[in-house]
């Protein structure tokens, strides 16, 4: 095994939910995996634990002073690792040749240059932050292309449909005998919420997934089921899937974590625990299989499994964003993505009740459903734009 290479990864968003899952699978396979850098944005003290445990060659922050105090810890730690900060770093350690692969992990549209320069630099891309692709699908998916970057969906839903693709599915759902992908959705803590009480939800209970544990932004982005719209425009790019081959049902238990319908009658499922830990796994250890740390599935301990359908008067997010995959322009993905940021920040501040989420969104891809965008420069642009309407319709109340 002497010639045996490691593969040396970047984390963007490393103190994260989905970072430190990775983290633990990189931990049970010290052989194959080094860790090459680190970011964090805010939780500066998880970050510097991660990094005297991984020692990575760099640590990323947000801020020069958080960086000043960070590179002083380590010092006295007597590690190596070096600390940067800002946009530019982050580009930088998903770009640099000594990175073989990047899990891009960061939420939200702040991921996007980052994630964007992995791509641009051909680099093995395990795409967790979906909003790269609702906010920029048509050029990142063109970045990948041009410079060969491997692709691979962490996403669970999109890391099944990927399980059960046929492995040399090129892009071309017809020639590939598909009828459509399913994805499943839990419908989240409110399915069976009355909707008289919706106005009332909580960002306590909003957070509080009954099957997944994960970051607050994504927790309420699956009690709106926007987070479901938003696999849609993901599942859109990666597998070149047409609005109207594109299903979703709610699977309240997440046991089957998507499928996908061939010609024939076949569908074909894959199942497991509802621990990121496996897509994650799977994406590292492609094209092998490696240990995940997760449970394996108890067949006996499962009190049945149950499929329905969507409501869109429940769920309004998930209307919005089919209208938007439906829509001739692309900009428009990058409005909702922007909007719906800001609406849940809002909500999480208690700025704005649950139901005002998806009428901030709505109101903001009226107001700019003239704008196009053409390169990343006008889509940043028009990302700043919609987040400052939005921010004027909560602080006024007009929404
Ligand atoms: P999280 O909130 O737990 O972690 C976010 C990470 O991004 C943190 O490390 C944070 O420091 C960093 N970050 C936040 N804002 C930043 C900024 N402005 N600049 C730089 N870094 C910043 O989120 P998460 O649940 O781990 O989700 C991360 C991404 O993965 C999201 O796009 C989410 O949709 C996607 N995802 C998550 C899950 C899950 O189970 N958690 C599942 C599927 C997809
Ligand atoms: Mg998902």
């Amino acid at each position: 095994m002497s010639s045996h290479h490691k593969t040396a990864i970047t984390i963007l968003g490393a103190t994260g939910s989905i970072g430190l899952s990775t983290l633990d699978v990189i931990s049970r396979h010290p052989d194959r995996f080094s860790v090459f850098a680190l970011t964090a944005y805010q939780q500066i003290e998880r970050l510097a634990d991660l990094c005297l445990r991984f020692q990575p060659v760099y640590a990323v922050v947000a801020k020069q002073t958080d960086a000043v105090k960070l590179q002083q810890r380590f010092r006295i730690a007597a590690i190596n690792t070096e600390v940067l900060y800002g946009e530019e770093a982050l580009c930088h350690v998903a770009q640099a040749n000594e990175t073989d692969a990047v899990m891009a992990a960061i939420v939200g549209a702040a991921g996007l240059l980052p994630t964007l320069s992995a791509a641009q630099a051909g680099k093995t891309i395990y795409l967790a932050n979906k909003e790269t692709l609702v906010v920029a699908g048509a050029l990142f998916m063109q970045a990948v292309q041009q410079s060969n970057a491997q692709l691979l969906p962490v996403d669970s839903e999109h890391n099944a449909i990927y399980q059960v693709l046929p492995t040399d599915y090129q892009g071309d759902l017809v020639q590939a005998g598909i009828a459509s992908l399913i994805l499943t959705a839990s419908g989240g803590p409110f399915l069976h919420t009355p909707l008289s009480d919706f106005a009332r939800i909580t960002p306590e209970q909003a957070v509080k997934h009954p099957n997944w544990s994960m970051g607050q932004k994504i927790s309420v982005d699956s009690a709106t089921m926007m987070n479901k719209g938003l696999e849609l425009i993901e599942a859109h790019w990666l597998f070149n899937a047409p609005a109207k081959q594109l299903e979703v049902i709610i699977h309240p238990q997440s046991v089957v974590h998507s499928m996908v319908r061939y010609i024939d009658g076949s569908v074909l499922a894959q199942m497991g625990e509802a621990d990121m830990r496996i897509p994650i796994a799977h994406c590292l250890g492609l094209p092998q299989r490696i240990n995940s740390g997760a449970k394996q599935l108890d067949f006996t301990c499962l009190n049945g499994l149950n499929f329905l359908a969507a409501d869109f008067d429940r769920f309004p997010c998930l209307k919005l964003a089919y209208e938007v995959l439906h829509s001739s322009n692309d900009a428009s993905a990058c409005i909702l993505n922007a909007a719906n940021e800001i609406a849940v920040g809002a909500f999480l501040h208690k700025l704005v009740g649950f139901m005002d989420i998806a009428r901030v969104v709505d109101s903001c891809l009226q107001l700019f459903s003239g704008h196009t965008a053409t390169d990343i420069k006008e889509l940043l642009q028009l990302d700043q734009q919609v987040r400052t309407a939005a921010e004027n319709l909560v602080h006024t109340h007009t929404i």
